[in-house]
């Protein structure tokens, strides 16, 4: 018998594995916070001795779900942006983008940990912060709560007409590269914050820091109408296609947010250079349209699914994953009267990240060698029940609410609906506590936008 620290058993173990098993009361084996066998629970018991056998009978064990595109300092814009709000053009530099830099220190605390909190109970154990502009208060909260997150910095250099140097942004995403990359569940990424929000020499600087360091990079990429326009008046070019003539094909990972107007030549280059496509379901059809990723060959696209931050929804993947199928659906219907397209299969993969290879680490899969970070969803519940397939079920029924147990590395983060790394009593306290703080900076910036 072989010693393990933990084993944890379903009544179904989705794997996302290699086979795609789904297997029948299974199980997964970890030691010091890796995966070391799943199978059905009777061999598994048979050949390794458990520190800890938790068993949940009565529910679906998943990987860890990755949220491919937030924003961790908009959360306290919940409930805020109206549908009137939608339409200033565009609402990221009316709107999102001044907010984040108006919040007090106090604000930008609770805004970072109620994004983590509110991860953590949906079953997020890995995300992409697209760029926060006070991303050392991430970073922190971070590794505070045993949450795997992506930090960069809000990289920008032209906001509203005004611009400034380069250098200075540059030099803040070295040092918050040299400061945390690395330390406890940090990962420091390059980030673009938008191409008409960055210089051309800020540009460059940005792909040469990511090529320097051998990070990965993510931008908002091809998300609005005036922004394609921008660069073919600008460069002559498409937006992605300016942006591969910058050099970043070269990077890995490269996760592009939206990518909603990407022509289909630049599809292609996604599809020839590997590289990384986040749909955000709720807020790119709100803001932008229709995503091409309804298209049934989007297996051969490196493609996840984000929230876009809690402004817009609950940061819930699960949630985001039966938006995405009802918008798949009728787009594959109204143009091809196809009903099958956007499979259940191809959902969970993309709320994974694509199995984790949009990340580039060993994540989204419980396999052999893969990092023991781990969802276990409550079956036992009138909203999920009765259950035929369950990964039918998983993605057409179950919400983030269903949510048990969250394992990241190998160690519980919420344990039976109790969360254990952070006091999320006094976050839902702090927030309602800074109720006037909150609506006080949100009057500011609506005076500032009608001026
Ligand atoms: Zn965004």
């Amino acid at each position: 018998m072989e010693d393990v620290d933990k084993i944890i058993l379903g009544k179904y173990v989705i794997t996302l594995d290699s086979f795609n098993r789904v297997i029948p009361r299974g199980a997964v084996a970890i030691r010091d916070g890796v995966i070391v066998d799943v199978g059905e629970y009777d061999g598994i018991k048979n050949r390794y001795k458990a520190e800890e056998v938790v068993e949940r009978q009565n529910h679906v064990v998943t990987p860890g779900l990755v949220d491919c595109h937030t924003h961790t300092q908009q959360f306290l814009l919940r409930s805020a942006i109206s549908d009137e709000m939608l339409q200033l053009p565009p609402i990221w530099t009316k709107v999102l983008v001044p907010f984040e830099n108006m919040l007090k220190p106090h604000l930008v605390k609770i805004s970072t940990q109620a994004s983590i909190v509110n991860m953590l109970r949906n079953g997020i154990t890995f995300f992409i912060e697209a760029g926060a502009p006070y991303p050392e208060i991430l970073a922190e909260e971070i590794a505070r709560s045993g949450i795997k997150g992506v930090v960069t910095l809000a990289t920008y250099n032209i906001l509203e007409g005004r611009s400034w140097s380069a250098e200075e942004v540059l030099k803040r995403a070295e040092a918050l590269h040299r400061d945390w990359n690395g330390k406890n569940g940090v990962r420091v990424w390059m980030s673009i914050r938008q191409v008409m929000m960055a210089s051309e020499k800020l540009i460059s600087g940005v792909i040469e820091l990511a090529k320097r360091f051998n990070t990965g990079l993510t931008l908002h990429l091809a998300e609005y109408q005036g922004e394609v326009d921008y660069t073919l008046t600008k460069h002559g070019k498409r937006p992605l296609e300016y942006m591969l003539e910058c050099g970043l094909n070269d990077i890995k990972p490269m996760v592009i947010a939206h990518g909603v107007f990407l022509s289909p030549r630049e599809i292609n280059m996604v599809k020839k250079y590997g590289l990384g496509i986040c749909w955000c379901p709720t807020v790119d059809s709100w803001l932008m349209g229709v995503h091409w990723a309804f298209l049934e060959d989007v297996d051969n696209v490196v493609i996840g699914i984000g929230s876009d931050g809690a402004s817009w929804n609950r940061l819930d993947l699960l949630h985001e994953a039966k938006v995405a199928k009802a918008i798949a659906k009728a787009l594959d219907n109204a143009i091809m009267y196809y009903k099958a397209g956007l499979s259940s299969q191809t959902l969970l993969n993309m709320v994974t990240g694509s199995r984790g290879l949009i990340v580039g680490e060993r994540v989204g899969r419980l396999e052999r060698g893969y990092s023991a970070d781990i969802v276990v969803l409550d079956l036992k519940n009138i909203r999920n029940l009765p259950i035929h397939d369950p990964v039918d079920l998983v993605v057409n029924y179950v919400e983030g609410d269903s949510v048990n147990d969250v394992i990241i590395d190998g160690r519980f983060v919420l344990k039976d609906g109790e969360m254990l790394t952070v006091d999320e009593g006094e976050v839902v306290k702090r927030i309602i506590d800074y109720e006037s703080d909150i609506k006080d900076t949100l009057k500011e910036l609506m005076k500032a936008i009608k001026r």
